[in-house]
């Protein structure tokens, strides 16, 4: 795998200030697979510095200029899509098919989102004697997650160049070649030196150095909601912009009239999916006293055909995480009908496809995120006892509803507090926002809403 020994800032690779350094392993086999420089606080100045510098000539730049620049920046993913994909697998473990459907094709699709949308884009209105200009909100500092690892980056960069910010990017310990290969395809799109630079380090150090660099003006982070609100916090006293893409503990609730069979299994494979390591992921599937038994035999039928080929979880340390949940699960009563805390492979950080029966609303693992491929099926009684029991957690990421017909399914999400609902199985929208309630996180990413993110209000009046 190619790795840089530098930092992306002012468009060119640059020795790292410091000589530490981060193996990246690849969750299959533990094995190293590349070597890229932990960035330290210097590193973080240099492309706050640099991303500032170029901040007034790129939000002077026309949109639709900035449009063909996103867009030759999407032609540049899609021609190395299957390098994409072959780094993902190598760095997050994720299975290759998976990784060139997803990890490479969803990505594409949003960048060509905000192609389109910064060229179409009103960035002027008129109300009533006023014009209002909007305007980028400046430096952008993103920190970005290990789990969908380009999408993540995207999802920030695309509006944020769309907007006419500059960005400095701090992607995830775990899959920092990922990022490298993305600013590599910045630089071959032709998009001028500093609008977007990389510094791939540590998250206490360079990720916090950046979240407290007074020279940011925005500060966009998916994580953890430890860190988030740690973020939050330094955002809110320095009175910066902040968005906020948290954990979720999302309910997949199948209504009595629902096919049983397929809310079970669309279920089950929503959670499997990317090893359990999705913010929006179902974890609790809801499902009514009397169809309850059926329910589990046909999750446990479900998970039990995935085995080892959904991919290890990212790391070591959630290897223990989701394997001492899946115990915690145990102590507290719940039943394992497939799966179970044991490493099924000696190398490797792989986890069984979990899933837990007799969960109750207050347990640990029907309330903690997981972050990996664990369900837990919990018994309703009516509608009001299925909906105090979705709108039971601190989060609010996305859901599930499944019904006969869309319209009963519909009157149900609307009492969720809960920022995405899919109905019936319904399917992605790349133009949909994306973002939680409650502590799930601020801000929405994704279509106009996600690019609004990135702008601000000026005011003429005449
Ligand atoms: P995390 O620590 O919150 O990581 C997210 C990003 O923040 C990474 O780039 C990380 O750097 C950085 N970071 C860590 N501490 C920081 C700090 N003090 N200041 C600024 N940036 C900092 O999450 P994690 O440890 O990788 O995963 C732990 C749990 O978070 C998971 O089990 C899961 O529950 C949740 N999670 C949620 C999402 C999501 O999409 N909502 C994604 C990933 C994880 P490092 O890579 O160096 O840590
Ligand atoms: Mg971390």
């Amino acid at each position: 795998m190619k790795a840089h020994d530098g930092m992306y800032i002012d468009g060119a690779w640059r020795p790292a200030a410091g000589t530490d350094t981060i193996t990246v392993l690849n969750p299959v086999d533990e094995q190293p697979v590349g070597q890229v420089p932990a960035g330290t606080a210097e590193d973080v100045d240099a492309a706050v510095r640099a991303a500032r510098a170029a901040l007034p000539g790129w939000a002077a730049t026309p949109p639709a200029e900035r449009a063909v620049l996103i867009g030759a920046l999407r032609d540049r993913l899609v021609a190395r899509k299957d390098e994409i994909a072959e780094t993902v697998t190598a760095e997050l473990g994720a299975p290759l098919a998976f990784s060139e459907a997803v990890h490479a094709g969803v990505p594409i699709v949003v960048a060509g989102s905000y192609a389109e949308l910064a060229a179409a884009h009103a960035f002027e209105e008129t109300v009533g004697n006023s014009t209002v200009y909007l305007e980028p909100v400046g430096v952008v500092g993103a920190i970005t997650p290990w789990n969908y690892p380009l999408h993540q980056i995207v999802n920030k960069v695309a509006p944020a160049l769309a907007a006419g910010c500059t960005v400095v990017l701090k992607p995830a310990e775990d899959t920092p070649l990922t990022a490298q290969l993305f600013a590599e395809a910045v630089h071959d799109a032709g998009v001028p030196a500093g609008v977007f630079n990389l510094v791939t380090g540590l998250g206490p150090v360079a990720g916090q150095a950046l979240a407290e660099h007074e020279g940011v003006d925005l500060v966009s982070f998916t994580g953890s909601t430890a860190v988030g609100k740690q973020i939050g916090a330094t955002a809110g006293a320095a009175v910066k912009r902040v968005a906020l893409e948290l954990g979720g503990k999302s309910a997949n609730v199948i209504l009595p009239s629902a096919d049983l069979a397929k809310a079970v299994n669309v279920g089950v494979a929503n959670v499997m999916s990317n090893s359990g390591q999705t913010c929006s992921a179902w974890t609790r599937m809801l499902v009514h006293a009397d169809q309850y038994d059926e329910a589990v035999e046909l999750a446990a039928a479900a998970a039990a055909k995935y085995g080892p080929r959904i991919g290890p979880v990212v790391n070591a340390k959630q290897h223990a995480r989701v394997r001492g949940y899946i115990a915690k699960g145990v102590e507290e009563g719940a039943r394992v009908v497939a799966g179970g805390p044991e490493a099924p492979t000696e190398k490797g950080y792989f986890v069984q496809p979990t899933v837990f029966a007799d969960v109750t609303p207050e347990m640990t693992i029907a309330q903690e995120e997981i972050f990996g491929p664990v369900v837990s099926i919990i018994r309703y009684t009516d509608e009001d006892d299925a909906l105090r029991i979705a709108n039971g957690t601190v989060y609010g990421l996305a859901g599930a509803v499944w019904a006969a017909d869309d319209a009963e399914a519909v009157a149900f999400a609307r009492r969720m507090d809960t920022g995405q609902v899919d109905i019936n199985g319904g399917s992605f929208n790349p133009l949909a926002p994306f973002g939680g309630y409650k502590q799930s996180g601020v801000g929405r990413e994704l279509g106009a809403h996600g690019l609004s993110e990135y702008l601000q209000t000026k005011s003429l009046q005449f």
